[in-house]
């Protein structure tokens, strides 16, 4: 799932994402919560209407952005207090203030409040949080099965936003199946492994998701929050990783950062001044079929807007393509490559 923090995959157009065979997206509700708020995204259609997305969307929970204010929260066992990273401005989140928000965002998917639990963690910290967790997951789900027929959208298919739960527990494996164990029976619509790719070491991160992906039910998706590197994403999504997002494809490609066949690239090295090969020879996005690097490191050294969206598009392009490979490579062999044939494949 590319990133759409603010209601937008920074620099990439609607149209060009779809043209990218992106399928879903996620918005962060702590931001359009601050601006332009929710209620004015609810009296605007939700969502979906607002930035012209007819396709499927998910929101985090808030829980995350407000957890990395340090400085400026306090946490109770009711919920979250924070200061505005725009305008200092306090406010005050719950389990229950956070599905509200999301509802009235309308996404497809939400997910629990929950507490992102930080590395390093102690045991009893780790556990500390955990209990938080655990007890936000249950009042997220109680809330959002009362109030989820609210979305700002009707539903003629009568599926529903659905809301998943959030697995925690640090790096403690016997907590995350504790977590997990607690947050199945709740069942949810889907399950997802939090707390990582928050400075662990690569090991951790490869044995947190192997021990919890099995405990997690196989007919339900199973998300694993903010990773990865191209080759990460690849292999957790043949451990049976069904969802991922990361903002990594964007914010490297704005940063000049280009992923590729052939590795990582840097568009602004100085021996790319005059290449008139593609970003990736291996690559047949727009951007690869039209352009150079010679132009797109100019580009970048001009500070030229045009930059940003370029490099976004090849590398979520390359992210996408190697989803789409890793699906086509695990369809049964009678040629049916519908989406719900990666679960089959990967878990059998
Ligand atoms: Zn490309």
């Amino acid at each position: 799932m590319p990133v759409g923090t603010q209601g937008t995959v920074k620099t990439v157009p609607q149209d060009t994402l779809e043209a990218l065979g992106a399928e879903i997206i996620l918005g962060n509700t702590y931001h359009l919560y601050l601006r332009p708020g929710h209620e004015a995204i609810r009296r605007m259609g939700g969502l979906h209407k607002f930035i012209s997305w007819p396709h499927a969307l998910l929101t985090d929970s808030g829980g995350f952005q407000v957890f990395s204010l340090n400085e400026l929260r306090k946490v109770t066992d009711d919920g979250v207090r924070f200061r505005s990273h725009l305008d200092g401005s306090s406010h005050f989140f719950t389990p229950e203030h956070s599905i509200d928000v999301q509802i009235a965002l309308g996404a497809d998917i939400c997910m629990a409040f929950d507490e992102c639990t930080e590395y390093p963690a102690d045991r009893s910290r780790a556990e500390e949080s955990l209990r938080l967790t655990m007890a936000w997951a249950r009042r997220s789900l109680d809330h959002f099965r009362a109030h989820r027929h609210e979305v700002p959208w009707s539903d003629p298919k009568g599926c529903g936003m659905q809301c998943f739960g959030i697995v925690q527990g640090g790096m403690y494996t016997d907590l995350r199946r504790q977590c997990a164990e607690r947050l199945v029976e709740m069942n949810f619509d889907g399950y997802a492994i939090g707390g990582l790719s928050v400075g662990e070491p690569r090991e951790l991160t490869l044995e947190m998701i192997a021990e919890t992906l099995p405990l997690l039910p196989k007919d339900k998706p199973r998300y694993v929050m903010g990773v990865g590197y191209p080759y990460e994403i690849e292999q957790y999504a043949r451990m049976g990783v069904d969802m991922m997002d990361c903002v990594l494809p964007t914010r490297a490609a704005r940063h000049g950062l280009l992923f590729t066949s052939q590795g990582r690239l840097n568009i602004k090295n100085k021996q790319y001044a005059e290449d008139q090969g593609p970003p990736d020879p291996a690559c047949d996005c727009m951007v690869c079929r039209r352009y150079s690097r010679a132009y797109l490191r100019h580009l970048m050294q001009a500070g030229e807007a045009l930059s940003g969206t370029l490099n976004s598009i090849h590398n979520l392009a390359f992210y996408l393509g190697i989803m789409q490979r890793v699906r086509d490579s695990l369809a049964p062999a009678t040629g049916n490559q519908e989406a719900g044939s990666l679960k089959l494949e990967a878990r059998s």
